[in-house]
């Protein structure tokens, strides 16, 4: 035998990527000054000090970074098909949640926007969406299939057809439609105050079956609760001018708590529920939501644009609920910037930490997308796909504190680069 033959069957080491960075954001375990990443076959080996991690792959091809080594953002909560009605967002102070809605509506109905701008201005705006650091989203859209079919960008994009209908005809032809639509399209509900029990019902146990994600609008304003305690407010006004209003929405009682009981009273509050907004809940509720393992998702910059008010943070991370973030459609906020939203959190929750504030935009998104064992974090076993940021402020920090401080406080970073290996 050849001395000098290579040994047959022996196993060949992968071919490993170390990334160095002045700073390692993994968010599951501390930050770490002058760390490194390394990265195998598509997906992440090691995290860890760059002296360690060097001494442990001394074979590595080795890529040395200015900034932050962070996971992806997650946007949790989008409607894409909405980029192109950025000219309804002048809203006036006294403006009602129905308001916007009735405006929203009448826009979409006059049918002024060409389907083709529609799909030019959702493309546009999931690259914007790259561009700025977001790796995965979760896409809400009346349109079917998503007007994003080609994706162009390398953001994961869920997608969800949403539904609505406020009264029995609504009912019957919903259901009719729901029971022909093919399995690969996953369908969800509008709203609490816009669908009724009846659909609502059929699409969680279709959601149940395809085994997909099942995500509401819950608890948006005050104006929603008034609907679903007592069968009053704006939204009743709403649907009577429109002819539509029956009594489909069965009033909870002035002793109930709100959109929360509502949900548990048909059977929706379950660890495969995701919650978003959750402005006007209770810390009952929130208990509620926390118990059954339901998922939230706040969109603060939306709230603070509608006026709606702001969701209770500190007691959702009391009760160990970590929501993701959202920016809602481009309809209710004047930018759709995860990093903004981060700022704007901070600013409405100054005691809340800039650490979880950053778990939300990543872990938080992607625990409530189901992807967390791809994404959210930098830890062994996650996806080779993750972000390098950087910034003069950035460049400035001296300390941990100073870091986390600058990242969710500082606004969108000049540089935002992708590494995606596999
Ligand atoms: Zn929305």
């Amino acid at each position: 035998m050849d001395p000098f033959s290579p040994i047959k069957n022996a196993p060949l080491s992968p071919a490993v990527s170390l990334y160095l960075a002045p700073w390692v954001v993994p968010i599951s375990s501390p930050v770490i000054s002058d760390g490194a990443v390394a990265l195998a076959n598509g997906r992440i080996l090691a995290v860890g000090s760059s002296a360690t991690l060097r001494a442990q792959f001394s074979e590595a091809r080795i890529e040395r970074c200015q900034g932050v080594l962070l996971p992806g953002l997650v946007n949790a909560h989008i409607h894409l098909e909405l980029s192109a009605y950025t000219h309804i967002t002048d809203s006036a102070p006294d403006e009602t949640f129905c308001d916007w809605i009735r405006s929203l509506l009448q826009v979409r109905q006059e049918g002024g926007i060409a389907p083709e701008e529609i799909i030019s201005a959702a493309q546009q705006m999931l690259q914007q969406q790259h561009d700025t650091g977001v790796l995965l989203l979760l896409d809400i859209g009346n349109i079917p299939p998503s007007p994003l079919a080609t994706n162009p960008s390398s953001v994961q994009v869920i997608f969800l057809l949403e539904l609505l209908g406020p009264n029995a005809k609504a009912e019957e032809q919903l259901l009719a439609r729901i029971a022909s639509l093919p399995d690969s399209v996953a369908a969800t509900p509008h709203a609490l105050y816009s669908t009724t029990p009846g659909i609502i019902s059929a699409l969680k146990q279709r959601a149940d079956r395809l085994q997909h994600l099942f995500s509401l609008h819950v608890a948006e304003s005050a104006d929603e609760i008034e609907l679903l305690r007592n069968g009053q407010g704006c939204f009743r006004s709403f649907l009577e001018e429109r002819g539509a209003w029956e009594d489909t929405f069965p009033p909870l009682g002035i002793d109930s708590h709100g959109a929360v009981e509502y949900l548990e009273r048909l059977g929706l509050l379950t660890a495969d529920l995701l919650c978003v907004h959750c402005v006007q809940v209770s810390e009952k509720e929130v208990q509620m939501l926390a118990a059954r393992g339901c998922k939230v998702c706040l969109c603060p910059g939306s709230n603070r644009f509608l006026g709606v008010g702001i969701a209770p943070l500190e007691q959702m991370l009391h009760h160990q609920l970590l929501p993701a973030l959202g920016t809602d459609s481009i309809a209710s906020n004047e930018t759709l910037d995860l990093w903004r939203e981060m700022r704007i959190l901070r600013e409405d929750h100054p005691r809340v930490s800039p650490t979880k504030i950053l778990a939300m935009a990543t872990l938080g998104g992607a625990a409530a997308l189901e992807r967390e064992q791809d994404f959210g974090t930098l830890a062994p076993g996650r996806k080779a796909s993750f972000l390098n940021v950087d910034s003069q402020l950035l460049q400035g920090v001296r300390n941990e504190e100073q870091l986390l401080d600058v990242l969710t406080g500082g606004g969108c970073p000049s540089t935002i680069r992708w590494v995606i290996e596999g």
